[in-house]
């Protein structure tokens, strides 16, 4: 019996528009693209519900005439490619004939277009699920518009598949974005539910990249600029004061199409280095022109990667011309190395906790007692571990250097930290940091910073569950260069960063901060305002114990700084107060908060 059958045309665009179309932003790019390869001047997107209920995108470009219209839906129909030579030569986004067919495969579609050429009338075609239901006459502006009404409607697998209208949306942003900053010689409007995004006219790429990104980003743009043979590259890359806690705005677009390229990515992060620190982000909005023969985009539809024929050399040219920019620019010479990478703690914590060695710590004991309180030892670790702070998951490689730590120290921590008899004359506090005080068995070194981590993170976790935390309403409302989705991220957790002390407003796509949490002062809030926008617009969102855990860590990490001690009587209380948490041995990351030298390892360096 023979049991081989060719697919139906329609059973295999529902195939293909599962690889096309993921999601409703899927069907904004390709529309977009569309529109653009039109030519058109102005494209406007209106978006509902995420995309799930509608998406019209009008655009005044070329048209269809009533023939093309009719076929535009059908598989590997396409204007943009004859032969195969063609595909060397592409200018057009587009070119496989495959998005209209997929799109209209598993959507209600309606279609209106005009040419230049039809004065009065146009044509309407209507899709419903792949099956064209209505192709006719009508009355229309030049141009195209096509509306994509409930996607996904025959493939109810995909549209449970959904994320929240939020996580949709701001992918569509994303993807109109990254055509937005292609295009700065089309005008572009976005809308969702009605509420205007984004209305950009026209004009050159500062303007563009202002537009999107806020008035704001404008003083923190440095201009890059470089013609050689085989590619020119021209655009902006941020300030290194300006990067960022999470990968944000990163454009690499080549002959005006938005790519991702890690080897590129490498050249300018290299550009970056020693300028920013390590867990910081660069903006770029860097363009590449080249030859097309070059470069190969016959790529997957919805992947993003290009090849480079030259890949090598546009690496090195790259890299230089952003250091030249940053030199240029006397970018340098203005940052504080110091402060950047003197304080290394990660923020996030997600791999699985190893296997807990066992390690004899006292929590009880105060080496700073007199008395020498308490001194029994007794089997914490897991105390130690917990008290990161509900229970969190932490960096493997993190734990791995505290373990080596904590067992290097295994011996002494029981013992050594005994005070010598004249401690309070004893202690130093080396800069501004670390209190250095003398115990029996040597020196005893207090980081304060992570200390005061400890001792904030406590008390801001055990405030936070009963009460709000204390605010401190800033006389003047301070601006933070927030893109688009990161201000949404804060909208979205308003309650929970009001309950830790944070109000803010949105104008004009300004992001104003109002209140902090009252113990970091202003001039520490920019990194902890980084730290906590990471935490918020990561995708995977944690629960509310978790989200307070980040943002209290966030806080906490930028608080400490502000750490001053001056007479010994402060320092007395600090201890003392360090000493009252329940866990005073390592900060909220994981890291000890104190070491001993010994005498003997003293006497080796000798
Ligand atoms: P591709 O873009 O790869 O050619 P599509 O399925 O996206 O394939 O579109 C099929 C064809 O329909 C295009 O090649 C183009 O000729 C026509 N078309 C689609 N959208 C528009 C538009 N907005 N304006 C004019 N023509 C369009
Ligand atoms: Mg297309």
């Amino acid at each position: 019996m023979d049991i081989i059958n060719l697919l139906s045309e329609k059973i295999s665009n529902q195939i293909a528009a599962g690889e096309v179309i993921q999601r409703p932003a899927s069907v904004v790019k390709e529309l977009l693209e569309n529109a653009v390869d039109a030519g058109a001047t102005s494209i406007r997107v209106h978006i509902k519900d995420a995309g799930r209920s509608s998406i019209l995108i009008q655009d005044d470009g070329s048209g269809m005439s009533a023939k093309d219209a009719s076929i535009c839906f059908t598989r590997h129909a396409t204007s943009k490619l004859k032969d195969v030579e063609d595909l060397f030569k592409l200018k057009t986004k587009g070119f496989r004939g495959e998005a209209l067919a997929s799109i209209a495969s598993i959507a209600h579609v309606t279609l209106k277009t005009r040419t230049n050429q039809q004065t009065d009338t146009g044509t309407l075609i209507e899709m419903n699920g792949g099956t064209p239901t209505r192709n006719e006459e009508c009355i229309c502006d030049k141009g195209t518009s096509i509306e994509v009404k409930n996607i996904f409607f025959n493939v109810p697998a995909r549209r449970t598949f959904l994320k929240s209208d939020t996580a949709e949306f701001s992918h569509i942003r994303n993807e109109f974005e990254r055509v937005v900053l292609a295009h700065t010689e089309i005008g572009f409007t976005l809308t969702h539910n009605g509420n205007e995004i984004h209305n950009v006219n026209p004009g050159n790429l500062r303007k563009r990249i202002t537009d999107i990104f806020g008035i704001k980003s404008n003083e923190k743009l440095v201009p890059i600029e470089e013609k050689t043979d085989i590619v020119t590259i021209h655009g902006f890359v941020g300030k290194p004061e300006s990067a960022k806690k999470s990968r944000g705005e990163q454009y690499f677009f080549v002959n005006q199409r938005f790519f991702k390229h890690s080897y590129f990515h490498h050249a300018v992060s290299k550009a970056f280095e020693q300028l920013i620190s390590q867990n910081s982000y660069p903006s770029y909005f860097i363009y590449f022109e080249i030859d097309t023969e070059k470069i190969d985009v016959n790529i997957h539809p919805t992947k993003t990667e290009i090849n480079f024929e030259e890949g090598k050399f546009i690496y090195s040219i790259l890299l230089s011309s952003i250091k030249q920019a940053l030199g240029k620019y006397n970018i340098a010479p203005s940052i504080d190395f110091e402060l950047e990478t003197s304080f290394d703690v990660p923020l996030s914590h997600k791999t699985e906790i190893p296997v807990e060695p066992e390690i004899k710590v006292d929590p009880n004991y105060n080496p700073f007692s007199k008395f020498g309180a308490n001194k029994s030892s007794s089997t914490s670790s897991n105390k130690a571990l917990n008290n990161q702070g509900f229970g969190k998951k932490s960096d493997s490689k993190e734990w791995e250097n505290f373990y080596a730590i904590r067992e290097e120290n295994k011996e002494s921590q029981t013992k050594l930290i005994e005070p010598e008899e004249n401690y309070s004359k004893n202690k130093y506090l080396l800069k501004d940091r670390y209190l250095l005080s003398n115990v029996k068995s040597g020196i005893l070194i207090i980081d304060t910073y992570r200390a005061k981590q400890r001792m904030l993170y406590d008390e801001m976790m055990q405030q936070f569950v009963t009460q709000p935390l204390a605010a401190q309403k800033l006389m003047f409302p301070l601006e933070l260069a927030l893109d688009q989705n990161e201000m949404d991220s804060w909208m979205d957790s308003n309650s929970l960063l009001m309950q830790l002390g944070f109000t803010f407003k949105i104008e004009n796509k300004v992001f104003q901060l109002e209140s902090l949490p009252a113990c970091i002062i202003e001039k520490d809030c920019k990194s902890c305002i980084d730290g906590i926008t990471k935490t918020l617009s990561s995708t995977q969102k944690p629960d509310k114990g978790e989200l307070a855990h980040e943002l209290i860590s966030a806080i906490v990490y930028s608080a400490s700084k502000a750490t001053k001690l001056h007479s010994e009587q402060e320092i007395e209380s600090f201890i003392n107060l360090l000493f009252s948490c329940e866990d005073h041995s390592f900060c909220p990351f994981g890291k000890p908060i104190m070491q001993t030298l010994t005498i003997e390892e003293l006497t080796t360096k000798f």
